[in-house]
Formats: structure tokens, C-alpha cells, sequence
């Protein structure tokens, strides 16, 4: 009996320690966002891709061990982890922000714009973080800050992961979440949970979650296609490639409509990527393209990846070309999936953090995210930050109906400043109500 008064009045005095810290979160986000901001802007305005994020991942340590944290640098090329040590014992919890930006060249005409370039598959491009993981980086600072100057009041440690390549590192050189996890980053650290964000063009400040399979797996293929090369008015003297490779296009497009069942799990097969010929009157000796295949269930996978190698083989008998193969390119991605137990457990920490501004999506998005590769390991939560322009799109409550905002890797792609604080408020709580129950 004893116990159990004294035992009760451990949590109700850990839980109001909770309520305290955000309302202690509440008062310092007042001089923490400003930071936040300036800090997004900075890397906003040097991009940086993926296993070549130097000066960010700098200008993290340097911020991690301003904060007195000792920090682990180098990790899968340029990864950064820190740990909050709490000040009484409990789980650790982690969270994670990715760093690297994309081959897209900017046009939003912002003053804090991109204008870095540099050689992508030996092209000169623009580089611009696209998909939005500048925010991802400020927001986790912001995070960092607030959690390591209370840290004593915590019951438990807080893993902070700032992840490199998390858009798929350069072919052959592995990367992001599958290779800091292959160099053991789990093993030392053992977190229990981890949790994530995304920002996207969903209505300013909103959080949206999707219980079970949120994000789809997604696989780079890529088709070579060999002919004899020969001059554009003799066409009958060689094997035209580029024919082939329309020949191709169009059967790739039939396999989703056409080939494969998708009543009970979607599926998408895009082309993005189409590489021939250097001068009007040459028909030239290769072709190659190169696209994604998005899926939820590997069963339907392997029979996609099935049907693509078919449609080449008659492509290459048609035709008098070979046709070579090949998946996964630069690595694959599995579903992401939100541990529903987890969730539903911690929904209310993001509901509370949003101010009600709150949605839960029935279908799953086709995009696809490096975290499945940590929620496959131990159980997570990965939400997305609206961050629209205030006012804009707010009819638009799924995925499927967009607001007419810019897309994650447009070069419109728009990330408000104003729901930055939402991104704190959201990673933070998840932290503290684990930790606090
Ligand atoms: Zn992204
Ligand atoms: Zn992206």
C-alpha cells in the first residue's frame, strides 16, 4: 500500500515534470526559433549531396559540442551522433534528421536562394535542398538545444542522428541509414525508439501521420541497350537502340496498368532517365534509361521486377538489341512503416504539439524514406511538417489533393519558417512523453 502511494506519486510528480518542460519549450521558443531559422537559411543557401555533406555536418558538431555533447563525427562518411545523457536512468530514445540536398537547380528567388553547383553524372548542376532536410537539420539543433539544457530533468538518453545520403548515396559508395546501422551505430548506442519528420506541401503547421506502412519501398532500375551504330540516312545499315528504348517506354508503362494485379497493394513504375545519341544524323550504339519501381508488398516487387526483365528480353528479340538489366541501383529502399502500438500510444504528444492541427491519413504515400532502414531495427514514428505558406492548400487534407503548392524536389519547393516551431514541438514531445511514461 505504501508502495503503491509512493510509487504513484513518483508519476504523477514525472508526468507534471513533463507538462513543465513544455511549457518550459512554449517560453524558450521565443529565442530558440530566431536560431532555428538563421540556421536553415545558412544551410539552406549551401547545399550540399548526398556522402559530400562537409560543412553541414560541421556546422552540427560545432553546434552539438557548443552544447557541452560529446559528439561522434565521420559516421558513414559525414554523419554526426551525439548523446543526451538524462539525469535519471531510463531508455534511450532516438531522433533523426537527414542532411543532404539534391541535383535540382533552385528557382523560388528567395534571398537566401542556392547558388551552388557541381558535377552530378557528369552533368553541371544546380544543387538545392529540394526535399526540405535543411529544415530537418535546424529543427533537430533546435531540438538538441532545448533537450541538453535539461537534461537533468529527463529519464532517459536522447540519440541524436544527423544522417547523411538519405536520397540515396553516389552508385558504389554506399551510405545513409543502412551503413551508419552496418557500422554499428545501433550496437553502441541501443536505442529503444526512433522518431523522424518530414517536411512537405500539406497546410502550414499541420502534422500528418499514417499508422502501419506510411512510405512505399522504392527500387532505381536501369536499362542499357546496345545496338550497332550507323549514319542517320542509312538506318538499315546498323541496330537502332533509341527505337528499342521507345519500344521500351511503352511497355514499362503497361506493367502497372496492364500486367500485374493491384487491387489489394499500389504500385508505381516510372521512367525518369532517358540517355541517347549526340547529333541529329547519328543513330549512336547505346541507349540507356533509368527509372523507380514503388511498392508495398515483396511479393508484387519480384513479380514487377519479373515483368520488366520479360518486357526487355522481347524488346531485345523484336529489335536485334541487347538489353541488360539491373535493380536496386544505388541501393533499395524498404517500406516505412509506423509501429502502430507506438503510434497510438504517442499520437496525442503530436495532436498536443500541433495545436489540433492534426491529420491522419488513410493511404499510405508513394514516396519512400532511408528511415525504414532505422524503423526496421527497432520501432518508430515518422510524421510530416506542413509547410506550406500560411493560407495555402488547406482544403487539402491527403496526399492525393495537393494544394498546388511545390512538391518536395521542385525547385519551387517552399519550406515557411513559421512552422519550423511545429517541427520542435513535435520531436520534443514525442521525447518527453516516452520518456515521461
Ligand atoms: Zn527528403
Ligand atoms: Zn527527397
Amino acid at each position: 500500500m505504501r508502495l503503491s502511494i509512493i510509487s504513484l506519486l513518483f508519476f504523477t510528480l514525472l508526468s507534471s515534470g513533463t507538462e513543465d518542460l513544455k511549457i518550459e519549450l512554449d517560453q524558450k521558443l521565443e529565442s530558440l526559433m530566431p536560431k532555428v531559422i538563421e540556421w536553415r537559411h545558412d544551410i539552406h543557401q549551401y547545399p550540399e549531396l548526398a556522402n559530400r555533406e562537409f560543412r553541414t555536418s560541421k556546422k552540427v558538431a560545432d553546434h552539438l559540442e557548443s552544447l557541452g555533447l560529446e559528439v561522434e563525427t565521420g559516421i558513414a562518411y559525414t554523419g554526426v551522433v551525439a548523446l543526451i545523457k538524462g539525469g535519471k536512468p531510463g531508455p534511450t530514445v532516438a531522433l533523426r534528421a537527414d542532411m543532404d540536398a539534391l541535383p535540382v537547380e533552385e528557382k523560388t528567388g528567395l534571398p537566401f536562394a542556392s547558388k551552388v553547383r557541381t558535377q552530378y553524372l557528369g552533368n553541371d548542376v544546380g544543387v538545392m535542398h529540394a526535399c526540405g532536410h535543411d529544415a530537418h537539420v535546424s529543427i533537430l539543433m533546435g531540438v538538441a538545444e532545448f533537450l541538453a539544457e535539461n537534461k537533468f530533468k529527463l529519464a532517459g538518453d536522447v540519440l541524436l542522428i544527423f544522417q547523411p545520403a538519405e536520397e540515396g548515396p553516389p552508385e558504389g559508395e554506399g551510405g545513409g541509414a543502412k551503413m551508419m546501422l552496418e557500422e554499428g551505430l545501433f550496437e553502441r548506442y541501443k536505442p529503444e525508439v526512433i522518431f523522424g519528420l518530414h517536411v512537405t506541401n500539406i497546410p502550414n503547421g499541420y502534422i500528418a501521420i499514417k499508422p502501419g506502412p506510411a512510405l512505399a519501398a522504392a527500387s532505381a532500375y536501369r536499362i542499357t541497350i546496345k545496338g550497332v551504330q550507323t549514319h542517320g540516312s542509312t538506318p538499315w545499315a546498323g541496330i537502332d537502340p533509341i527505337m528499342a528504348t521507345a519500344q521500351l517506354i511503352q511497355s514499362l508503362n503497361t506493367v502497372v496498368s496492364r500486367r500485374i494485379n493491384i487491387i489489394n497493394n499500389p504500385a508505381v513504375v516510372s521512367v525518369g532517365m532517358v540517355e541517347a545519341g549526340t547529333r541529329n544524323n547519328i543513330i549512336p550504339e547505346d541507349s540507356m534509361l533509368m527509372g523507380t519501381i514503388r511498392t508495398f508488398d515483396p511479393e508484387l516487387r519480384k513479380e514487377i521486377y519479373n515483368e520488366i526483365r520479360q518486357i526487355a528480353e522481347g524488346v531485345a528479340q523484336g529489335t536485334g538489341t541487347e538489353i541488360a538489366v539491373e535493380f536496386d541501383v544505388g541501393g533499395f529502399y524498404p517500406v516505412t512503416v509506423n509501429d502502430k502500438p507506438l503510434l497510438s500510444k504517442l499520437k496525442n504528444s503530436l495532436v498536443e504539439a500541433s495545436g489540433g492541427k492534426f491529420l491522419e491519413l488513410e493511404a499510405p504515400a508513394t514516396g519512400a524514406e532511408d528511415f525504414s532502414y532505422f524503423s526496421q531495427e527497432i520501432p518508430g514514428v515518422y510524421f510530416w511538417l506542413g509547410v506550406n505558406k500560411p493560407g495555402v492548400g488547406l482544403n487539402s487534407t491527403n496526399f492525393g489533393d495537393r494544394s498546388g503548392a511545390a512538391g518536395n524536389h521542385s525547385p519551387y519547393f517552399y519550406v515557411d519558417d513559421g512552422a519550423l516551431d511545429e517541427g520542435v514541438k513535435g520531436l520534443t514531445y514525442l521525447v518527453l512523453d516516452y520518456l515521461g511514461s
